[in-house]
């Protein structure tokens, strides 16, 4: 049963896009539709449940800003849903077309155009393990990426990410400066493109592919360095997270990666078990290879066990510890054991006591899974490093989820709500009002990724049950 506001697309578009693109490139059978029209929504069962049935009439894969460029002047003409993709590794169904029509995959728009004075230009389909280990060689290295640097393109992680390895020392991807400039393409009959510099282009920003198709991305770059990567473990949790913190604000020390996961959670880490002793809290770092020798000794002498070391390598090879922290942790708890999601939560200062009252509140559900970040010029008042959590939570119902996300609330612990896939709800702090007034000039009809942006006005396929409420709302 097609879903509430489904689009078809027609048959003459279906040629007509074919003519544009090469009609080996128009996926219309439903097996391969359905693959290009998800992503890994599943983590979150709200979701799980929402999106299932979503999907597009028909998918387009496009290589060149040329074809794009045609086939969305088809769509604009056709006023059809359009919806982008990169990897599709988004956690949130931010890719999952609400109302049918047409996906565009743009992981074939894969070009580097260049890597120089610390600035990477790409096209959004580039990999980020390709700008990595194509700007490593020149002396440079990205400054933040997700765990799915492998896989994610760098589109995807503008209009669908945040940061991840390297935020400890850069924030965000937001922060400091680090996207310089975004291309967009307008969703018109004659698309135009758009060129935003510095804070401007924050308005494309995590915008969950609703303002705009970005065509081309400035990043700024950080000079690379050799990371040594060093596990650190105890079974106390207090001695493991005061060493942590301290390591985490340690400006002497630079370093790429400070994970900690409460034990049992490296228990579901089968393929790196054998580096380190069962029934301990766990502290991934990655360092830079002159401060190693240091590191070590402060953990051993704080009474922490060093039971592995991996020396830096270029190019960088398995075991690879970033594989097991930022959502990769709730990636493998979720291969042991398929009952655990998540939450995405911001402590304060006092984070030990919040994750103390969330224990004692709710026994057995959660277990902290924290990344240190860099603190967001934002936040004037927080500390250098802030205590970040993808907390895992094991599921019973949407209520509890609630009950749990409202308690973090009442102790001061803010929530990124993994759980919703309007970008409006997801409680990260866009500035909505820009983000609004981008979208109604590049999307004048509404026809991009239609409901994501939930309070954006024009959504011409809106009919009764089409927009999935979430209780969280
Ligand atoms: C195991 C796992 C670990 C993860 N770890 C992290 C992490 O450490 N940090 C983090 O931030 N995220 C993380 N994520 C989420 C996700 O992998 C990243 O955000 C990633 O960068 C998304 O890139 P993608 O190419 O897969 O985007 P997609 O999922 O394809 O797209 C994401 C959004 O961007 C839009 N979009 C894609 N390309 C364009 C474009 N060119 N123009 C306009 N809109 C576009 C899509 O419509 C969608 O709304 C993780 C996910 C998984 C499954």
């Amino acid at each position: 049963m097609l879903s509430p506001g489904f689009i078809s697309l027609s048959p003459d578009l279906l040629d007509a896009l074919g003519a544009v693109a090469g009609t080996e490139n128009v996926i219309s059978d439903p097996a391969g539709v359905e693959t290009l029209s998800k992503d890994y929504y599943w983590y979150s069962p709200v979701l799980r449940e929402r999106l299932e049935s979503r999907k597009a009439s028909a998918a387009v894969k496009v290589s060149s800003l040329d074809v794009l460029r045609d086939v969305v002047s088809l769509a604009a003409k056709a006023g059809v849903p359009i919806t982008p993709r990169g990897a599709a590794t988004g956690n949130y169904g931010q890719c999952i077309p609400l109302y049918g029509g047409l996906v565009v995959d743009l992981s074939g728009m894969d070009g580097i155009v260049s890597i120089e004075d610390g600035v990477v230009t790409a096209e959004p389909g580039a990999r980020l393990a390709a700008i990595e280990n194509a700007a490593r060689p020149k002396g440079w290295e990205l400054r933040c990426y997700p765990s799915t640097w492998v896989k994610a393109s760098l589109g995807g992680f503008i209009s669908g990410g945040s940061g991840g390895i390297g935020s400890i020392t850069w924030g965000g991807l937001r922060d400091q400066g680090t996207i310089k400039q975004i291309k967009l393409l307008t969703i018109e009959e004659s698309p135009r493109i758009v060129v935003l510099d510095e804070e401007k282009a924050l308005e494309a920003y995590h915008a969950y592919g609703t303002n705009g198709f970005i065509v081309e991305i400035q990043l700024r770059l950080a000079p690379a360095r050799r990371w040594d990567q060093i596990i650190v473990a105890s079974r106390s949790w207090a001695a493991l997270l005061d060493f942590t913190q301290a390591v985490a604000d340690d400006d002497s020390i630079p370093k790429r990666l400070v994970s900690v996961l409460e034990d049992p959670i490296p228990s579901y880490f089968k393929p790196i078990k054998k580096f380190y002793p069962a029934d301990h809290h766990l502290t991934f770092l990655e360092v830079d290879a002159s401060k190693t020798a240091d590191v070590k000794s402060r953990a051993e002498a704080a009474g922490l066990l060093v039971p592995h070391h991996i020396a830096h390598h270029e190019p960088r090879r398995a075991p690879m510890l970033s594989d097991y922290t930022w959502n990769h942790t709730t990636l493998w708890a979720i291969k042991a054991d398929d009952q655990f999601t998540y939450l995405q939560s911001g402590f304060t200062d006092n984070f030990r006591e919040q994750m103390a009252k969330l224990h004692e509140r709710f026994p057995g559900e959660i277990l902290f899974h924290l990344e240190f970040v860099k603190g967001s010029p934002r936040n004037a008042t927080m500390k250098k490093a802030v205590c970040g959590s993808i907390p895992l939570v094991r599921y019973r119902s949407e209520e509890r989820l609630r009950e749990i996300i409202q308690f973090c609330t009442e102790i001061g612990v803010g929530t990124a709500n993994p759980h919703t896939c309007y970008v409006d709800e997801a409680g990260r702090s866009n500035d909505f009002v820009r983000q609004k007034e981008l979208k109604a000039s590049v999307d004048p009809k509404g026809l991009l990724n239609p409901g994501k942006m939930k309070t954006h006005l024009t959504n011409p396929f809106l009919v009764p049950g089409s927009m999935p409420e979430f209780l969280f709302s």
